[in-house]
């Protein structure tokens, strides 16, 4: 796994902040140049490493923690909201109507991501197309040909024509009218020359795109800053997809790349089969990276008392009634990281989740099932997620075959929303337990 030494470096040092008798100046000078040896390491860049080490070492060095809150537990928190920071805020893709054109070099992995991210607009409801503008590379028109085939998606190319304009530009109009998502591959070189940026600065002014991704293997080490730069120079990067994250590549370099450019990484490629492709979240990720599992004990209570205020929002707009997918997807996400389930679990309505007290056995079963039913939720389009009563039969067969799920379990998810609704509604209206339910959220929080 990519960064997997960065890692185990990082997690070495908080431990280190955790076991610590007293966390004092020495003890943050020690940690921080631990950090800048772990980053540099990695291949991040120099630059980069002396920015965040400054920042980390300025902030644990100055703040005060927060009320609840010891200094180890500070410390190790500011290192890993710092690590968030480079990575930038998390940028979800529309799910709209819209054209994408993909940059980056030679064998980056660009043909591939093509594949992967029609399939992902296809499992919203979208109707992906591609277009093949890689007339550099022999095989790419095959490649996207064979990938478009094997996932039922419309494609378009000409292996005979060497003009890559007039290639997207007959591709747009075939599919101006039939499509959502116009995917354009366009040409990778070895290197990044003149007439490689011309070509691309052609096909942008062609097809007028939404989004401009670059795509980068998570291998590039150092050179991948000015690669980055120029693509951004030329065309505007809106979005990265880092790929072969399931490498054992140090990663460090391409993650600068994305931080300098300061276009936000939206999707990580963790293998060559299709299905390995994920909307890449920088918290979840640094999480991963640090072993947040060991240390979120320390940090839950940090965030805690950052956040009471979003738990009393969430409860308020449960409470109004509008309660919508998106409000049970966010009320399931809550729950997923929260240890006593059983407490919860009392309060959401019986049948589905057992009634009463519940065993430990049953929590794991119920954790897998509310797993399912987040599964099946990203396979669901906006419209459906806001607006439950519309799926019907059709669109349930949709939904099951894009989360690799049985239609009974689509059928069980909206049959436990319905479910949900009216207990919140019956809520509403009961005081003692709107206040219970408002405390628990909190909790939850
Ligand atoms: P392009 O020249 O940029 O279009 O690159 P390709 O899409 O042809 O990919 C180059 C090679 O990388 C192919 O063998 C792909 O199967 C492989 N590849 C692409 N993405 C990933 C990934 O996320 N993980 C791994 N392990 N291989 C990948």
């Amino acid at each position: 796994m990519v960064l997997e030494d960065l890692g185990s470096s990082l997690r070495g040092t908080l431990k280190k902040i955790a076991n610590a008798v007293y966390v004092d100046s020495k003890l943050i000078k020690e940690v921080v140049r631990d950090i800048q040896r772990a980053l540099l390491q990695a291949d991040v860049n120099v630059k980069l490493v002396l920015t965040l080490s400054k920042q980390i070492e300025k902030r644990a060095l100055e703040e005060k923690p927060p009320a609840g809150m010891s200094n180890r537990e500070h410390v190790i928190h500011i290192v890993y909201d710092e690590l968030v920071k480079i990575l930038g805020d998390a940028r979800e893709l529309p799910i709209k109507k819209q054209v994408i054109m993909m940059v980056g070099l030679y064998g980056q992995g660009k043909t591939t991501t093509c594949g992967k991210l029609a399939i992902y607009f296809k499992k919203k409801g979208l109707c992906p197309v591609v277009i093949a503008g890689d007339v550099h590379r022999p095989a790419a028109y095959e490649q996207l040909k064979q990938i478009a085939d094997q996932v039922k998606i419309p494609f378009y190319g000409d292996k005979n024509e060497k003009n890559a304009v007039k290639i997207v530009k007959k591709g747009m109009e075939t599919f101006k009218r039939n499509s959502d998502v116009i995917i354009v591959d366009t040409s990778g070189r070895h290197k990044l020359e003149d007439d490689l940026i011309d070509e691309m600065k052609d096909i942008f002014k062609t097809i007028k795109p939404d989004e401009k991704l670059l795509v980068m293997d998570a291998a590039v080490g150092q050179q991948a800053g000015p690669q980055a730069k120029a693509f951004h120079d030329a065309v505007g990067i809106t979005g990265i997809v880092l790929t072969k994250l399931d490498g054992t590549a140090k990663g460090g370099g391409a993650l600068s790349a994305a931080a300098e450019v300061g276009a936000p990484i939206v999707f990580i490629g963790t293998g060559e089969h299709s299905t390995d492709f994920e909307k890449f979240d920088p918290a979840g990720f640094i999480s991963r990276l640090l072993g947040m599992g060991d240390i979120k004990s320390l940090l839950e209570r940090a965030e805690e008392s950052l956040k009471g205020k979003d738990a009393e929002k969430t409860a308020k707009k449960i409470m109004s009634g509008k309660f919508t997918l998106h409000d049970m997807y966010d009320q399931m996400d809550m729950l997923a990281g929260m240890g006593p389930l059983g407490k919860v679990a009392e309060m959401l309505p019986g049948g589905f989740l057992g009634k009463g007290k519940i065993k430990e056995k049953d929590m794991v079963e119920t954790e897998n099932k509310l797993q399912k039913f987040k599964v099946i939720m990203d396979s669901m389009t906006d419209e459906e997620m806001n607006d439950p009563n519309i799926v019907r039969a059709s669109r349930i067969k949709r939904i099951a075959h894009g989360a690799g799920v049985e239609n009974k379990n689509v059928k069980e998810l909206l049959k436990y929303y319905n479910v949900m609704k009216r207990t919140m509604k019956g809520l509403s209206g009961n005081r003692k337990m709107k206040k219970n339910l408002m405390n628990q959220l909190k909790f939850m929080n």
